[in-house]
């Protein structure tokens, strides 16, 4: 327990972090941000508008799953989707960071999912009531290890991928993305002040679909990396 931590009437809450491929190393996560639609045939699956500026979600920071873990099949919903997106990890923030500037914020990247309970997400988004119940469940963010931005540089090309027991369901190329990396940096920027810690879901590419208990996903993002995790049974 840290030296401080008399102060707090609880124990402070762990500190949610993500690993760093090749070290013992971690990035410890402030706040998970999540691009809605930014890959077009994703947005045709879903019925929506093409031409709509980005817009933004959330999830708890202690919803990351790490690489090789187990997401429990989560409560109340019959049809949990994957969606595979790469990870932006940012080492500094601002506000209005313009996109000439925007990859200097940048630590380095990974493969993460934004699990969905699109029962959930369609029926709230049908009622105008707020998308959390669908994305900022539990366990909702399994991320694979960052990889700095000095071994990879900013990757804007590249197979993204997502295989559900060894068949490929998800497939498409980082340069898919309608709203770049900086682009959504400094969309995101506009509307709250970035900080060290902060992570980018960057929006996920056609062919998602629904997950069950037993279910092994495998992802990749070609030059950043791997996230494999299992759909567990519902917690008892
Ligand atoms: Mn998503």
């Amino acid at each position: 327990m840290s030296a401080d931590a008399s102060k707090y009437v609880i124990a402070p809450p762990p500190q949610a972090a993500i690993r760093v491929k090749g070290s013992d190393k971690l990035f410890p996560v402030r706040r998970i941000w999540c691009v809605g639609r930014n890959y077009i045939e994703h947005i045709r699956e879903m019925g929506q508008d093409e031409r709509a500026p980005p817009f933004f979600f959330a999830k708890p920071a202690d919803a990351i799953v790490h690489d090789g873990g187990v997401v429990p099949y989560p409560p109340l919903t019959k049809d949990m989707h994957h969606e595979v997106e790469m990870v932006v990890a940012l080492k500094s923030g601002g506000s209005d960071i313009k996109p000439e500037r925007a990859n200097d914020c940048v630590w380095g990247y990974g493969v993460g999912i934004d699990l969905t309970r699109r029962d959930l997400q369609i029926a709230s988004r049908e009622i105008k009531r707020p998308w959390e119940i669908g994305k900022a469940f539990d366990a909702s963010a399994p991320c694979g290890a960052l990889v700095p931005t000095s071994e990879i540089g900013h990757p804007a090309k590249g197979r993204i991928a997502l295989k559900v027991n060894g068949a490929v369901k998800q497939e498409g190329d980082l340069n898919q993305m309608i709203w770049n990396v900086p682009e959504t940096i400094w969309k995101l920027s506009e509307m709250v002040e970035l900080a060290a810690g902060d992570i980018i879901m960057t929006g996920t590419p056609a062919g998602v679909g629904a997950l069950v208990p037993g279910d092994k996903v495998e992802c990749e993002i070609e030059g950043v990396g791997t996230l494999t995790v299992t759909i567990g049974k519902p917690k008892a």
